[in-house]
């Protein structure tokens, strides 16, 4: 596979936008800034912010072993992914293909960029169908989506049908590993070097705990991020998410901590969920929510949200009958949570 046949052609011959800071940084001071037409008054926040985000970009990529350029960053993963449909996907004659049931946004993506969507379902353990994916995956296919853990599943992918993905699919396999850090399972960062197709995806918004700050990485070859970087609006991530990016990253111990007590709190859940009568299954977890099957999820769905829970009713996905999908809060809201259920049960 080529990386230059799966460009769009008119990507290919983009002249990009060139942002007025692209080559300098606006910490140094020795300038007179009269190149953007800011506000000169100095408020902390009258300049644009660095368009290439040097410092979170070294701290992120120091953080996740690779080189600055193997990283982008998007006001939230969801941006990269846009990125990913405008850089390969022609519009109303390339197709992608997703695993149903999985995150709902490449589906919407790809309904926005008029780009055709193959479904081919995961199998009833939720794993890969890697033969049926292979010959479903018709020469215009560009993108291959496989998010693991899975969203809404919970589970992760087995490691040598993902493998065998990344060697046969001719095209981008882009791996969201959005839940990547509640899991024992080895990302695929390390395989960068290996499969040059292959584009990781993270974010900020799940273990890191920022949502609110919408900072979402894509990881891959520096070939593919240029590409990428040559579509990105200029000036995507604000100052204010690139400043409280880097604080938040200086403590990687309250971080750990963290996402030790998620997973402490989804072990206790998924015992006490079992106990319960309203609950059929509890699918197994590598993420910080648990899908599980109830006797009546619409039913349950109202209840809780009655009595001020909200979840998420997952009943219509492709083998999720009467399936809710629960976050999993902090160990006092679980508690609340339990106690509600137990009470549905009586
Ligand atoms: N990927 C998956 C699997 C997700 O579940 C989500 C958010 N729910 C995202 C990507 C998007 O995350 P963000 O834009 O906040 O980085």
């Amino acid at each position: 596979m080529m990386l230059t046949q799966l460009i769009r052609p008119n990507i290919k011959a983009l002249q990009p936008y060139t942002a007025a800071r692209d080559i300098y940084n606006t910490n140094q001071t020795n300038y007179l800034f009269l190149d953007a037409n800011e506000n000169p008054n100095n408020n902390g926040l009258n300049r644009y912010p660095d368009p290439q985000q040097t410092a979170l970009k070294q701290r992120l990529a120091a953080i996740k072993g690779i080189q600055t350029n193997a990283l982008i960053i998007g006001n939230g993963s969801d941006e990269i992914l846009d990125l990913l449909f405008r850089v390969f996907c022609e519009p109303n004659k390339d197709a992608v293909l997703i695993v149903p049931p999985t995150y709902g946004m490449y589906e919407v993506l790809a309904n926005i960029n008029a780009v055709n969507t193959i479904k081919v379902p995961l199998t009833s353990t939720f794993q890969l169908p890697v033969s049926a994916i292979l010959a479903a995956a018709t020469t215009n296919c560009k993108l291959l989506f496989l998010c693991s853990p899975n969203n809404p599943t919970a589970n992760s992918f087995q490691a040598a049908d993902v493998e065998t993905l990344l060697q046969k699919f001719n095209g981008i396999v882009v791996i969201d590993e959005a839940y990547i850090d509640f899991s024992d399972t080895e990302s695929w960062l390390t395989r960068l070097d290996d499969f040059p197709n292959l584009v990781v995806i993270q974010t900020l918004s799940k273990a890191i705990g920022l949502a609110g700050i919408r900072v979402g990485l894509g990881m891959a070859s520096a070939e593919i991020i240029a590409l990428l970087n040559r579509i990105k609006p200029p000036y995507n991530i604000n100052q204010l998410s690139q400043e409280i990016a880097l604080t938040r990253l200086e403590n990687i111990p309250l971080i750990n901590s963290e996402i030790e007590q998620l997973k402490q709190e989804r072990k206790r859940l998924i015992k006490a969920f079992r106990e319960l009568k309203v609950v059929v299954k509890v699918h197994p977890s590598d993420a910080n929510f648990l899908l599980i099957e109830v006797d009546n999820a619409a039913k349950r769905y109202q209840q809780l949200l009655k009595l001020g829970i909200l979840v998420r009713d997952r009943s219509q996905e492709l083998g999720c009958t009467n399936c809710l999908r629960i976050s999993i809060g902090t160990p006092s809201e679980n508690n609340q949570l339990l106690a509600v259920l137990r009470q549905l049960a009586k």
